[in-house]
């Protein structure tokens, strides 16, 4: 049995604002799942209500198959991680962790015990004497971090822990909460706006978009398998390529190039003579010169950015635009013109109409 079950969720706010529809997901014991997606799409509407912090106005909730709806945020047993630490400034770090047990009226060897046990995972060992605002905001975030996991809660839950640290602290904390569900193994629940954080500490990842559930599935998943354009585009960086274009015997026009749906579809591209098409390729999935089973394209160099380990190639061919991550050792010249191969297997077709992939 899932030890947690949303079944048809919806949040509709008192001033008839519908931000969530029909939320359907099911939790196995020690899952990490991240609820990705724009802002504004649902995502901490939804953990709230797992929260036990705002009502579920219509569904049911189950926490070990029971209906957990009414509970209030203590009995369903859940700690929370906000985006904002709400630590207290005046308190030490160790009594910060150690806030909750003692209001518990937990033994006070107990609470030490817990709390140096707790620093020793989060690296806080020589800091508990500290007050916060003597602390950086990754240590603040661990300690927040830390004063959750203490609590033995079954349902770890949080709301973009990591937006207020600056770019190189966010993937330190990153490897550091995939560390830590490890060591713990709770069963958490993580929402995020950003696809790396969601792709990188998820089992499976949720993408919504406007209060509707795109996708689940596990990064892989997500990846070579999005069911339409938005999960497509939203999944990856840069993000997937889309050309737009009617079928017009069999084919649809890149530039001046043909790309010839049969070879994709076969037969049943003649189901879509006429009709608008969005063809799907990733930056990364392509090779620069002629390759065997694969769409070629000639394309006019735009502009170029050598990163490192990659360059970017904007591409244009008429009116299509597109962006390909390629070897530094292959930068091409600025306004050259290149060929590149798409190998079919890494192409995806869309139906332009409702933009869901066509299998
Ligand atoms: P996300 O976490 O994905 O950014 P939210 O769950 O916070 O999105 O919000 C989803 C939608 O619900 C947004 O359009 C937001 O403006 C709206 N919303 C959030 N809280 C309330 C509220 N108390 N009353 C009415 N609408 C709200």
């Amino acid at each position: 049995m899932a030890y947690i079950t949303l079944k048809n969720i919806n949040k509709i706010y008192p001033n008839g604002y519908h931000a969530v529809h029909d939320f359907n997901l099911e939790i196995d014991k020690g899952e990490f799942i991240v609820f990705v997606g724009p802002s504004g799409c649902g995502k901490s509407t939804t953990l709230r209500m797992i929260a036990g912090l705002e009502d579920i106005s219509n569904g049911d909730f189950l926490i070990n198959g029971n209906r957990a709806n009414e509970l209030g945020p203590r009995e369903r047993e859940v700690a929370m991680v906000f985006q904002s630490y709400a630590l207290y400034p005046q308190m030490t770090v160790f009594d910060n962790i150690a806030f909750g047990l003692t209001l518990q009226g937990v033994d006070e060897e107990v609470i030490e015990e817990k709390v140096k046990k707790t620093a020793a995972i989060l690296g806080l060992t020589d800091y508990l004497d500290r007050l916060p605002r003597a602390l950086s905001g990754g240590q603040r975030q661990r300690v927040a971090i830390g004063r959750a996991i203490i609590r033995k809660v079954g349902i770890f839950l949080m709301d973009e822990p990591l937006s207020n640290l600056d770019a190189k602290q966010r993937v330190t904390m990153r490897s550091e909460i995939a560390q830590i569900h490890r060591e713990t193994g709770a069963t958490t629940i993580y929402v995020t706006h950003d696809q790396t954080e969601a792709m990188t500490l998820a089992d499976r990842i949720v993408v919504m978009k406007d209060g509707y559930v795109q996708q689940i599935g596990t990064p892989y998943d997500l990846y070579f398998n999005p069911v339409n354009v938005f999960v497509g585009g939203f999944i990856g960086e840069p993000p997937m390529n889309f050309i737009r274009g009617t079928v017009e015997g069999g084919k649809i026009s890149f530039g001046d190039n043909k790309i010839d749906l049969t070879k994709k579809l076969g037969a049943a591209a003649a189901d879509y003579e006429g009709k608008g098409i969005i063809f799907g390729f990733r930056p990364e999935s392509i090779e620069l010169g002629k390759k065997d089973n694969a769409y070629q394209v000639v394309a006019n160099v735009e502009l170029t950015e050598m990163l490192g380990d990659n360059t970017n190639i904007y591409i244009t061919a008429e009116e299509d635009k597109a962006i390909l991550k390629v070897d530094p050792h292959d930068t091409p010249e600025i306004d050259e013109d290149i060929t590149f191969s798409i190998p079919l297997e890494n192409v995806y077709l869309f139906d332009a109409e409702t933009e869901l992939r066509i299998k």
